[in-house]
Order: C-alpha cells, then structure tokens, then sequence
C-alpha cells in the first residue's frame, strides 16, 4: 500500500498538501475508494480516498496498526564534519539505521570548517535527505539534526550522557566488549571523527568527559565506514 504524509488530520479524515495531493492523483493515479497508508507518528493510518482532487485530496481513516519502523531505541550520533557528500550519506544511513538524533561537530583536524552559511547550506541538504529516506525505510518519527557543534560543546554534552561510545583506532577495547546483555542501555551516543580524526588531546578530554573508545577492528575505517559499522552493530544490539 502507498504511503503518503497528511497535513492535517481531524481524527476521522486526513487532507494532504498540494504537492502531496498531486503525487496521489497525477503521479499515482489513485482514485476515490483506494486505499493508502498515512504516517501518523506511532500508528500508520490505513485510509480511504474519499476526495481525489490533485490540489487537495482527502482521505477518511479507516483503520490503524502500530508503526514497525520506528526507533525502539534511543541513539544520538555525533558525527565530525567531513566532505558534505560523506555527511549527506551517514545521515541518510543513520535515518535508515534508527538514529534518534544526528549532530554535526567541529573538530581540529576537520578538513572545512563550515561558516554560518555552509553550516545552513549542509543542515537543509541533510534535513531534505533524510525526509526522503524517511518516506523509503517506513519509520514515521523524524531524526532530529542538530545544528554543527564546537569540540567543547560536545564535551559539555557528553559530560551530562550517561552511555558514550567513541569510535578511537588507538583503542585497546573492541566494541563489543562495550556492550553488556546483563546492562541494558536505553540511551546511548556515538561519537565518530572526520577524515584527519581525533588528536591526541581530542581523545583525552573526550575520555575525561566519560566517553568511552572503542576499537572498531584492526584497520583504519573511512569515516562514513566507522559511522556505519557503528550505528549498525549499536541499532542491532539494542533491538531497534
Ligand atoms: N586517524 C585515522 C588515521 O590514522 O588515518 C584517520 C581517521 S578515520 C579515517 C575517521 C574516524 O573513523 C576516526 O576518527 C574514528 O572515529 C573512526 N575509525 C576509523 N577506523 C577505526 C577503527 N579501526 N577503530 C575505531 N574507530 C575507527
């Protein structure tokens, strides 16, 4: 079944944008009396066309079904800023991967510090990204993207999380070992470098704060790689 986002929704029908509208009559052809299914935060509506108008369609809700594809964990990435194509696919794969939260954050050996503009620039490309993704991989809550954080108010943050995990090739300890079935964690940060990653001084102060390193294996990752196996083996781990 089709799915498409409401704009409105009155408890009994759903009425959808112009753009939507527009996608369900022309690009679709849907007619009145099909039925599609609408995102609806914790639920997918199931509904019946009732207006097929390619302005301003209108659907009455038929039934509901808890939606699936929903983080059941919580976990927020903070991700380095690296080259934008590399940002752009962590967060697609991080919305695909049941991240709560992706934050960008600047660190020494960033290779472009963004300005206000390029900040701004990178936020919407993300935010527009990982809309698309959110319509293809099913899941109705949207990841929250933080604007672009200083080294320090990364730390600040991290000081205040409880379960911290950051990706650091000069690690003794492997990722697993990280995780224990007898601790469940229902919240948890990543936390993984650009290109150039962590100095020395970087990694120290990120230990201090309670961040804890963890090996991602005996090579040296791309970062979008080490973002990934991350992401992936946490959201796996922690049945999301
Ligand atoms: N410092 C690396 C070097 O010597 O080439 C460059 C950083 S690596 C390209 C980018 C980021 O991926 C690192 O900051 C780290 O967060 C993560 N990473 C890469 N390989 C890793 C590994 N084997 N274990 C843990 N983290 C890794």
């Amino acid at each position: 079944m089709k799915r498409f986002f409401a704009e409105r929704n009155d408890g009994t029908k759903v009425y959808f944008s112009k753009e939507e509208s527009n996608h369900i009559v022309k690009v679709s052809r849907l007619r009145k009396g099909d039925l599609i299914s609408v995102p609806d935060l914790d639920h997918d509506l199931i509904c019946e066309i009732s207006y097929d108008d390619p302005e301003r369609a209108e659907a009455i809700i038929r039934d509901r079904s808890v939606n699936l594809a929903n983080p059941k964990a919580d976990i927020t990435l903070f991700m380095a800023v690296s080259k934008s194509d590399k940002m752009e696919l962590i967060a697609q794969k991080a919305c695909e991967l049941g991240i709560n939260r992706f934050i960008p954050f600047i660190s020494r050996r960033c290779v472009k510090i963004p300005d206000e503009r390029s900040s701004v620039k990178m936020h919407d490309r993300i935010v527009r990204i990982t809309e698309e993704s959110l319509k293809q991989c099913g899941r109705n809550r949207r990841m929250e993207i933080g604007n672009v954080m200083t080294f320090d108010s990364l730390i600040a943050s991290v000081e205040k999380e409880h379960d911290i995990i950051f990706a650091y090739e000069k690690a003794e300890v492997p990722l697993k070992s990280f995780f224990d079935p007898a601790r469940p964690i229902s919240e948890l940060s990543l936390i993984v470098g650009c290109e150039g990653g962590f100095d020395q001084d970087e990694a120290e102060r990120l230990k201090k704060a309670g961040a804890f390193p963890v090996s991602l294996g005996g090579r040296i990752l791309r970062a979008e790689t080490a973002a990934i196996a991350l992401m992936s083996v946490s959201s796996y781990l922690l049945d999301n």
